[in-house]
């Protein structure tokens, strides 16, 4: 259904698997930048 998603990321999106911070930036270099743990990459996960 394109263009009927408000839920959108225009581009990599990723959630932080300990404080849950979510990020779409991409020089994070795979870690929080607000704990500083492992981010996942969240774009595989659609629902
Ligand atoms: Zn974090």
């Amino acid at each position: 259904m394109p263009g009927t998603d408000p839920y959108e990321p225009t581009g990599p999106y990723y959630e932080c698997i300990s404080c849950c911070e979510r990020t779409t930036a991409s020089d994070h270099n795979g870690f929080c930048s607000s704990c500083g743990g492992r981010v996942r990459n969240l774009a595989v996960a659609r629902e």
